[in-house]
Order: structure tokens, then C-alpha cells, then sequence
């Protein structure tokens, strides 16, 4: 069974979509993703040996070889423009996973809907879609094993048109914010209680710019998310 993580990744696969799984390791999704039917074919990619030979393996266990490629590489360079209309990556902090997506824009030809599941740092991939023209069109937020996760589904369109009030919004997310989650609360309790833990810290011995500049930072989000 995949975890609730993968399967919420998994429900927003489209029906019959080619499928690109970046940074696949055991490549559970994409596996699960074919033999549930929502999509025919798929590429799992990986940059580090270990998981990639883990891959081929439940590939092979699962008798899907002929169905799922298997590609070693950095991030989108396991695909050619045009080749896939869906990417999935999940389970790395958002930095990584945008980085991922700038690096291989010129893949995105094609693309129509990308699903993400950063681990930490959602913000930083909600800005750059923004800034790259995909809006965002459907958010989760969910606890697994203590962990909170959220996954983040965006197609080509107007990036503004979620957002309401675009800085706190790209911060906690604007469908999240809506729907005000028990979970989303307990994620954003945390953060604050967090973020007021390190001001503290600053303000302690806080005499260099670069840590009021940090103060002032976390001072901005905090006052975004308690307004919120
Ligand atoms: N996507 C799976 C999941 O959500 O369960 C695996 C997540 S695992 C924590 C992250 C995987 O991403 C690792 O197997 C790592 O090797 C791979 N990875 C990290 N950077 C990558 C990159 N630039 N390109 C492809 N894969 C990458």
C-alpha cells in the first residue's frame, strides 16, 4: 500500500497522462500509478545510483518494465520536450524541487499539469510558479507519522488568479489558507511558535546587521501568519 503522502501525490494524476516521476527512488508512485490505471506509460528519474537500482527492482517485482522507463539524471534532463504531459516530485525540500524546475524549463513543453510535494519550504515553489506562469489550482495538507506534508497541483494558466493576498498567500497557501485545516493550524502553530523561538535567540545576542536583517524577516512572517 503507498503511503497517505504518495496516494493524495497519486489522486491528482490525470486519467491516461504520460507520466515523469522525478526522484523516484523506489518508485512506488509511478508503480502505483500504473497499476491503478491512471496513467499507461512512465519515466521514474533518479541522479543517485542506490534508489535507481531500487527502482529498476520494483519496476521489475511489480512486471512493469515494459511500461515504465527507468532513467538515470539531474532532475528533468530524463526527459525530452514533448515526451511527458504530467511530473510528479515529492519528497524533497521545496528549494531542491525548484531548483528541479528552473534548471529544466525547457522541458516543460508539453507539460500541462505539474503535482509537487515539498517536504519543507512550499513558498519558495508557490513564488516560482507564479513567476513562470503556472497557477496553482489545487492544494493538501496532510499528517502522516507526525509529519505534515503538503502537495501542491498546478496547470499553465493565470498564476494570480488564487491569490487574494498575494504575500500571505504565497507563504501558507491560498487554498490551504481557505480551507483552515486542523492540520494547517497545528503546521503553522509550530512554525510560529518556531520562528518566535529564533527571534528570541537574535534579539539575545543580535548586534550584526545580517541579524537584524533576519529578525526583521521573521518578524514579517510571523505578523503574516498571525493575521492569518
Ligand atoms: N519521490 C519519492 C518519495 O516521495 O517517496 C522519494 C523521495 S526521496 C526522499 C528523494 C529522492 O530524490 C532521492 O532518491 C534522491 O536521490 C532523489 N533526488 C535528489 N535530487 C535529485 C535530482 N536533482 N534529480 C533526480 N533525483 C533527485
Amino acid at each position: 500500500r503507498l503511503s497517505k503522502r504518495l496516494a493524495t501525490v497519486a489522486s491528482f494524476i490525470p486519467k491516461g497522462a504520460v507520466l515523469a516521476d522525478i526522484g523516484s527512488d523506489h518508485a512506488y508512485l509511478p508503480c502505483y500509478a500504473c497499476l491503478h490505471g491512471y496513467v499507461s506509460k512512465a519515466i521514474a528519474g533518479e541522479v543517485a545510483d542506490g534508489p535507481l537500482r531500487s527502482a529498476q527492482q520494483q519496476v521489475e517485482k511489480a512486471g512493469l518494465f515494459d511500461r515504465i522507463s527507468v532513467r538515470k539524471g539531474d532532475g528533468l534532463a530524463v526527459i525530452a520536450p514533448g515526451e511527458v504531459d504530467c511530473i510528479t516530485i515529492a519528497g524533497m525540500g521545496g528549494a531542491l524541487i525548484t531548483r528541479i524546475l528552473d534548471e529544466g524549463k525547457e522541458k516543460l513543453a508539453g507539460v500541462k499539469r505539474l503535482i509537487l510535494q515539498p517536504n519543507i519550504g512550499a513558498e519558495l515553489i508557490r513564488r516560482w510558479l507564479f513567476d513562470h506562469g503556472w497557477e496553482l489550482i489545487a492544494e493538501r495538507i496532510l499528517k502522516e507519522d507526525g509529519q505534515i506534508y503538503e502537495v501542491l497541483v498546478a496547470e499553465r494558466g493565470d498564476a494570480r488568479r488564487p491569490y487574494r493576498h498575494l504575500e500571505a498567500e504565497l507563504l501558507l497557501g491560498p487554498f490551504l489558507r481557505r480551507e483552515n485545516s486542523e492540520v494547517f493550524r497545528e503546521k503553522w502553530q509550530r512554525e510560529l511558535l518556531h520562528w518566535k523561538r529564533i527571534i528570541a535567540d537574535l534579539a539575545e545576542k543580535g548586534e550584526s546587521e545580517a541579524a537584524r536583517v533576519k529578525m526583521r524577516e521573521l518578524e514579517k512572517k510571523v505578523q503574516l501568519v498571525e493575521e492569518a
